[in-house]
């Protein structure tokens, strides 16, 4: 913890706040179960270890070690062959190209073939046990290329995607948990939530080029990402979170109403990024085929209040208390980390099907509901 978080957590206002959310709930009389509270129409605190998802037994594919170890592409790997193989043949490159991507991919499932073992609602990959491994010279390389080439039959498969989803899904979530909170200015920080993609990019020099490359393609900047299980914790979207968190309070504290509300929008923009799968990990996969990116946020976007209507299990006054906006972007990118696995292997291998696949829209209304109590929180934590 920082010099800036311990004085935050001994201020007079927030001291409540010290130790655990449970002792957040007994200090302020409240349950943990919403709807039991004595408090009837506030803001109610649920701790986020209590609260039961809507969806239990969502399905979580993990790409065990073994298979992340043969390549960063291991979306070729768990891919299916014959969708793989249409890409390729769509793609618009030349032939001999097509030809060499072809045959380096087909050795590739020949020594490594995968499969899927089950347990409960847990899938993970796994190399099968005839997996006899080795693929000579430059073998990243030319998965480089082969997911280059297999991009770009997809784009040419399945059409150009609209990016159009991070205005919407920021300012819409913002809105909504204000309101939720009755924190006034809703709309103005709202209208603020989405100013940080408008920002110049930043990314650094001594990431592993596969996680610049994502940044580059998909996540726009290394403060949009947060990978908990890569290299022990990557990505700036905590930090991010934390100091505009600091900011907007002290800002609402020295009553500089309009900077506290920009502010506010902008630690909640970080929230909301890595409250997205695609912003927590499948980083290789994400560059060599950015379409599955845009296209799941775009249809996040257009379910918000329509079609799978995503909004409704956050349009409450339950929210998460926050102790450390920091660690509570990282729990959130956890939550998030567990359904990259799944949401990007599902729409790879579907492209025609996965926006009616249960597993896809379980695991998303799963983590936008806990993305929008800890963004209700930080809110109420701020005002
Ligand atoms: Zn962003």
């Amino acid at each position: 913890m920082t010099k800036k978080d311990d004085n935050r957590l001994n201020s007079k206002r927030r001291t409540f706040l010290k130790g655990s959310a449970a002792a957040a709930f007994a200090a302020t009389g409240l349950s943990a179960v919403p709807g039991s509270s004595v408090a009837t129409s506030g803001p109610e605190p649920i701790d986020p270890d209590e609260h039961e998802l809507p969806n239990s037994d969502v399905k979580k594919l993990q790409i065990n070690e073994e298979v992340r170890d043969v390549t960063h592409h291991w979306a070729l790997l768990t891919t299916d062959y014959d969708l793989t193989l249409q890409r390729i043949r769509e793609a618009d490159a030349p032939d001999a190209q097509k030809r060499r991507v072809r045959a380096f991919l087909k050795d590739v499932w020949d020594a490594y073939p995968t499969e899927r073992v089950t347990d409960g609602n847990e899938v993970t990959v796994e190399l099968a046990d005839s997996a006899s491994g080795g693929l000579g010279d430059n073998a990243e390389k030319k998965f480089d290329k082969a997911a280059e080439i297999v991009a770009d039959g997809t784009s040419i498969v399945d059409g150009p995607v609209q990016p159009e989803w991070a205005v919407s899904t920021h300012r819409k979530m913002a809105e909504l948990s204000a309101n939720k909170m009755n924190v006034s200015g809703a709309s103005e920080i709202a209208g603020h939530a989405d100013d940080p993609d408008y920002w110049d990019p930043e990314i650094p020099n001594w990431l592993p080029g596969f996680v610049k490359d994502a940044i580059n393609q998909v996540m726009h900047s290394y403060g949009h990402y947060y990978n908990p299980g890569l290299l022990g914790g990557t990505g700036g979207a905590p930090s991010n979170a934390k100091e505009y968190f600091n900011k907007a309070q002290d800002a609402d504290d020295s009553g500089n109403t309009s900077d506290a509300r920009e502010k506010a929008g902008w630690a909640c923009h970080f929230v909301v990024d890595v409250g997205g799968p695609l912003h927590t990990g499948a980083e290789a996969s994400q560059a060599a085929n950015s379409s599955v990116h845009f296209d799941y946020e775009g249809w996040v976007a257009n379910n918000w209040n329509s079609g799978e209507n995503f909004s409704d299990e956050i349009d409450n006054n339950t929210y998460y208390p926050i102790n450390s906006p920091s660690q509570a972007t990282k729990d959130l990118a956890g939550v998030s980390n567990d359904y990259v696995g799944t949401i990007f292997d599902t729409i790879n291998n579907n492209p025609d099907s996965w926006k009616d696949d249960d597993d896809v829209i379980d695991a998303t209304e799963n983590v936008l509901v806990k993305t929008g109590y800890y963004n209700k929180g930080f809110l109420q934590e701020i005002f």
